[in-house]
Parts: C-alpha cells; sequence; structure tokens
C-alpha cells in the first residue's frame, strides 16, 4: 500500500522525505462510520490532514450550499478536485469535494504554507501530479 500511495500524503501530497515526519495509515472511511481496516479502506496521510479529518466524512459547501463526501484519495484523481496557488504554497479546491476537504483538513494551516514556499524556492514544489 505505501508504495501505491507514493509516500506522502493522499490529501495535501505533502512528502516523508521532506518533513522527516512518518506519515500515517488513515481510515478512508473512518472506523466510528463503519470503516473497515482493509486495504481498500486505508490510505496515507499527514498527521494534520489524519488529525483534522478524524470521524468526519462529508462536508458543507458554501458555494454550492450541498454537502458532499471528503476527498478519497484512492477512488479520486487529486488533480480533478484540487489545484495549486500560482505561487505553489496553496490548495485550491476546484470542487464542492475540493473545497470542503481544503477547508475542514486546514489543508493551508499557517506552518505548511510557510514550509511549501520554502520547497518552492527549492525547486521541490509544487509536485507535478
Ligand atoms: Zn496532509
Amino acid at each position: 500500500m505505501e508504495t501505491v500511495a507514493g509516500q506522502r500524503c493522499g490529501y495535501c501530497l505533502t512528502p516523508q522525505a521532506i518533513t522527516g515526519a512518518a506519515l500515517e495509515i488513515e481510515h478512508i472511511l473512518p472506523e466510528v462510520a463503519g470503516g473497515l481496516t482493509v486495504e481498500d479502506n486505508l490510505w496515507l496521510a499527514c498527521t494534520a490532514c489524519n488529525r483534522y479529518k478524524g470521524r468526519r466524512t462529508h462536508g458543507y459547501d458554501g458555494r454550492s450550499g450541498e454537502w458532499v463526501p471528503l476527498f478519497n484519495p484512492r477512488r479520486q484523481r487529486w488533480l480533478e478536485h484540487f489545484s495549486w496557488s500560482k505561487d505553489g504554497a496553496e490548495i485550491i479546491g476546484l470542487t464542492a469535494c475540493g473545497r470542503v476537504t481544503v477547508d475542514l483538513l486546514h489543508m493551508n494551516h499557517e506552518e505548511i504554507v510557510g514550509a511549501r514556499s520554502l520547497w518552492v524556492q527549492a525547486g521541490w514544489w509544487p509536485p507535478e501530479s
């Protein structure tokens, strides 16, 4: 599974190699919502995304006025739901799913945006896909 997930967070794409912080195995559908500990329901996430996601499965998208499921890194393509800001430091939600996932998982929290800015300067960021 770790090979498939590419050693980076399935949500914010933060790679373990840049942060030195071990990724966590997370339940895409949380256990409290009936998610099983089987490969099809597991993915890698950074500590921040995993913590903020917690037991959440859906979020309210103010623009569309709908409750939508959070992004599923195993079933959905990242580039269909997210893009990078012009400076490469922030994640922009392109769809209702992308917007609620960026918001609820705090994918642009101050510390990670600061780190991404340095990664951009180093030529490591943003990732191509
Ligand atoms: Zn993350």
